[in-house]
């Protein structure tokens, strides 16, 4: 239950915002998707750099609101050094969390810290762009 305390939830997003993790441009040979979130404005653009069905590096261009940007920063720390079969089980505790099924905590780390999303459903897809837009680059290359 550490990150679904309110107050430590709070600090730990607040942290992502102001030093987002992993943000870069494109660098040669890395995936990439944007997607984009109309009802929101928000626009993430993921580069995936994958080395034997492991992500050996994840950077983003993103434009958005800081549930948006918090959880892309959050995501991309999961994500990075993770095999493909782990992303897509980080995935899917992830989707589980905002859409209010049971989900496993440790396996989400900072990202449970989101776990508020699941009261806003408009926010939800704010939260799971960063996600899809990482699936989307990875597509193809699954295990
Ligand atoms: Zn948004």
């Amino acid at each position: 239950m550490f990150y679904s305390d309110e107050f430590i939830a709070r600090e730990i997003i607040m942290d992502h915002i102001s030093s987002p993790r992993n943000i870069g441009k494109e660098h040669q040979n890395y995936l990439s998707s944007q997607l984009k979130n109309p009802s929101c404005g928000d626009t993430v653009t993921v580069y995936v750099l994958l080395d034997n069905n492991s992500v050996k590096d994840i950077t983003y261009d993103i434009e958005g609101c800081s549930i948006c940007k918090s959880s892309m920063s959050m995501a991309s720390g999961l994500l990075k050094g993770s095999t493909l079969e782990k992303s897509k089980e980080v995935i899917a505790e992830f989707n589980k969390m905002v859409t209010g099924e049971e989900y496993n905590e440790d396996i989400l780390e900072d990202a449970a810290s989101l776990y508020g999303v699941v009261k806003f459903p408009p926010r939800i897809k704010c939260a799971t762009l960063g996600y899809k837009a990482f699936e989307e680059a990875i597509k193809g290359n699954s295990i």
